[in-house]
């Protein structure tokens, strides 16, 4: 089982190989990869730093405590209907993305995001409306 907060189940469908370090992202691959061939993996949900932010490295700016990404959390996980503590599998996450996520979310609840230019979170949420599932890392 995984410990995820809210915002990073949004992140891993546009998780396209890119991250904060070396370390990051191959945590977040494995992560990735592990979802993508076992959609049935539990998740819990978590409030504040998970087994992502862990691996956040010390040299960038450090924002997984900042106060508008526990609102992030909070706004994603209401949006879908979830709450802190709760656990259940991926399979079932992708598909509240499905019945309550739209990719053009991703503009107003990710506003402040580095990452949000590149498109590619709007473009995991449309794959999975198309009955995709995460993408494969290469
Ligand atoms: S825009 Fe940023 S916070 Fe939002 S899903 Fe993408 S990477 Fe995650």
């Amino acid at each position: 089982m995984f410990k995820l907060r809210g915002h990073h189940l949004f992140c891993l469908l546009g998780y396209r190989g890119m991250g904060y370090s070396q370390e990051y992202v191959q945590n977040m691959t494995h992560l990735h990869q592990t979802l993508r061939n076992n959609p049935k993996t539990f998740i819990q949900l978590v409030k504040g730093p998970d087994q992502l932010c862990e691996k956040f490295p010390n040299s960038g700016t450090y924002h997984c405590q900042d106060d508008n990404i526990y609102e992030r959390d909070a706004v994603i996980l209401k949006k879908m209907g979830l709450e802190i503590g709760q656990i259940l599998m991926w399979e079932e996450i992708e598909s509240r993305i499905r019945k309550f996520v739209v990719p053009s979310d991703i503009q107003m609840v990710c506003e402040t995001c580095s990452w949000r230019s590149y498109g590619i979170c709007e473009e995991g949420i449309q794959e999975l409306h198309e009955g995709k599932g995460l993408r494969e890392v290469k």
